[in-house]
């Protein structure tokens, strides 16, 4: 069962793999959101 960050990112922009399309947390841990959308940022 996935919990969410409820809107609380626990990593940096830079650093999130997966940002949550309900709340908008972003983390690098997908299981940790509860919509999550992988994110990719290209430099
Ligand atoms: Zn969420």
């Amino acid at each position: 069962m996935s919990k969410c960050l409820k809107g609380e990112s626990e990593v940096k922009k830079k650093d999130a793999t997966f940002a949550c399309k309900k709340c908008g947390a972003k983390t690098d841990k997908k299981t940790h959101l509860c919509k999550p959308k992988e994110i990719k940022e290209k430099k």
